[in-house]
């Protein structure tokens, strides 16, 4: 740019009208591209002063001295009308056209006329409402509620797409969202302030991931890098405006770059489910919050990105993060990478559970494992069963409601007892113990794993022992020893002992039977066992191997 130097305030003050006269207010032209096509999707035109002695003035310095002089509302509509000027040579001109937002000072919204006028210039080019975008900010709110709404309402009313520029530079962003109807939000990457992965990164992605609730397409501006532009993508982002595609260009400049590429509308990023209604959803003192925190148990509202498996939390309510104990609260939890809870086996079942309520747009539940950990609590283990169900979508990008339940306590304990079991059934194998348990009101017996495997048991055996007796298991010669046990116990006899020679093989076995009473003395089962006898060197031991042999 020609060396220019800053004007004073009389200065412009005193040139002023004729800076509009002779069009040295003008504007440059800066495209809006779609990172993941490359098309163009609109431009926004921004205002400079080329004063003839002094050079071109940037609008951070006039923009305030107009403001300050009530003169910035007639630049602002000398802005309008070169802008549909513009456009009226190009569709003259036969060429495919894009829409060009043009910016409203805060001022122009306490001009009650101001609408009525851009309508005004509209008209005289004969400008399709569709090519003319206005962008406000949220500092238009200041002058009321009520002022900025019935603007907003009368631009609608007229057909405008309304933009929220600078979106999130206030602090009451979140509530003016949704008092305010806008169509399209504007973030500037200035709010990061160089920090992508930190604070700033998150806060940008959770609006961009709120703003897909309201439906609204998000347009991220100053974005210098590649770098930012591939994270505004990853957040659901990929409107782009800023030096990394262009810098803002003069007129026959940006008219070659709009013939140039190819042209697209600009789109919300997902479609909610239409029993949601999501305007409502983020009002925190709407039903439907009072429903979500109240209500509904722990649940959390995520998104998934089918392809590459990225979930990030958009919200949770109180009892989410109850659930999860640690003394954790929403902003922990809505800030960080979900997966980092999960081992590779946990994140795998969890996946399929999304795909499978992805497909089947049904609720699907999951039970999963998860590492905790806090600053003032350590780390824990816990067990999420949690239900999951598709409540919008855009084409790769799910998002889902889940409702949790901590199950860890209940997880805990049954795997108390199948470890048990699992304890209980290697010492088996290792000391070549065959078990059963008797009942003996009912004369049942249920044999253990082994006894089952290598004597062909059922599990439930009716009438003990006869069936083991007629299977031959029971050898004949001991077989009324045997019922005679099962007699005595009845009445009451607790303890029985014997060497007996097993199955066919006749193999040695010392066999016991233990009586389980109740606490009036009647008894209940007996729990029988059978142990290999190996290398038992007693002499009197009737059945050896000679024994056997003979
Ligand atoms: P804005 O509406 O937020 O416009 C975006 C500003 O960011 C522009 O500054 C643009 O040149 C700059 N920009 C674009 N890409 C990048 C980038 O990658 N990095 C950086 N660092 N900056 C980038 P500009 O043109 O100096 O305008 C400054 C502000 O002046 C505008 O901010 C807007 O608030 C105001 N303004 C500009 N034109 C008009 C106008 O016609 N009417 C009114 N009322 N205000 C205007
Ligand atoms: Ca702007
Ligand atoms: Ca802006």
């Amino acid at each position: 740019m020609e060396d220019a130097q800053k004007m004073r305030e009389p200065e412009l003050v005193g040139c002023f009208e004729d800076a509009l006269q002779f069009d040295h207010i003008y504007a440059v032209y800066q495209p809006q591209i779609n990172h993941s096509t490359g098309r163009m999707v609109g431009a926004e035109a921004l205002m400079r002063w080329r004063h003839p002695i002094y050079g071109v003035q940037m609008p951070g310095d006039f923009i305030p001295v107009l403001e300050k002089n009530n003169l910035i509302y007639r630049a602002d509509l000398h802005i309008f009308e070169t802008v549909c000027k513009l456009q009226r040579k190009c569709l003259d001109a036969g060429m495919s056209i894009i829409p060009i937002s043009v910016n409203m000072s805060r001022y122009d919204i306490y001009n009650t006329n101001y609408v009525d006028e851009i309508e005004g210039i509209r008209l005289k080019y004969d400008i399709p409402v569709k090519y003319l975008r206005l962008e406000i900010t949220e500092s238009s709110a200041i002058g009321g509620r009520e002022l900025i709404t019935r603007v907003l309402r009368q631009l609608h009313d007229h057909g405008y797409t309304v933009e929220m520029d600078d979106f999130g530079s206030g602090y009451s962003s979140l509530n003016i969202l949704k008092d305010l109807d806008v169509d399209v939000i504007k973030l500037d990457m200035a709010f990061l302030a160089g920090d992508i992965g930190g604070r700033g990164g998150t806060i940008l992605s959770s609006i961009v991931q709120m703003t897909k609730w309201l439906n609204t397409p998000v347009i991220a501006e100053g974005v210098e890098t590649m770098e930012q532009a591939d994270y505004m993508k990853s957040t659901g982002c990929n409107y782009i405006q800023g030096y990394l595609y262009y810098r803002p260009l003069p007129e026959e400049e940006f008219l070659e770059k709009m013939n140039q590429l190819e042209h697209e509308p600009l789109t919300p990023g997902m479609h909610l489910i239409k029993t949601l209604d999501a305007g409502k959803f983020w009002d925190p003192n709407s039903m439907e919050t009072l429903i979500f925190n109240n209500f509904v148990g722990g649940a959390a509202i995520f998104t998934f990105k089918k392809m590459t498996n990225e979930l990030s939390l958009v919200r949770v309510n109180r009892k989410y993060v109850r659930e999860l104990g640690m003394n954790l609260n929403e902003q922990d939890l809505v800030g960080d990478d979900p997966w980092v809870q999960f081992d590779e086996e946990n994140k795998e079942i969890y996946i399929r559970a999304m795909k499978r309520a992805i497909e089947f747009g049904d609720e699907e539940t999951c039970e999963t494992w998860r590492t905790m950990v806090s600053d003032c609590c350590g780390e824990d283990h816990i067990c999420i069963r949690s239900s999951l169900r598709v409540i919008g979508e855009a084409s790769d990008d799910y998002l889902f409601y889940a409702m949790i339940q901590n199950v860890t306590k209940e997880k805990k304990k049954m795997l108390q007892v199948s470890a048990d079991e699992g304890r209980y059934k290697t010492a088996f194998e290792q000391a070549n113990i065959y078990a059963w348990e008797y009942t003996i009101a009912t004369k049942e017996m249920r044999p253990c794993f082994r006894c089952m495997r290598d004597l062909g048991f059922p599990p439930l055996l009716k009438n003990y022992p006869e069936p083991a007796i007629e299977q031959g298991i029971f050898p004949p010669e001991f077989a009324d020893e045997y019922r005679d046990w099962h007699r005595r116990m009845e009445q009451g006899e607790e303890y029985f002992e014997a060497i007996v020679p097993l199955t066919v093989g006749r193999i040695p076995f010392h066999v016991r039977y233990t009586l389980e009473k109740d606490e009036n003395g009647k008894p209940l089962k007996a729990y029988g066992s059978a142990t290999l006898v190996v290398d038992e060197p007693e002499k009197d031991e009737p059945q050896s191997e000679e024994s056997k042999n003979e």
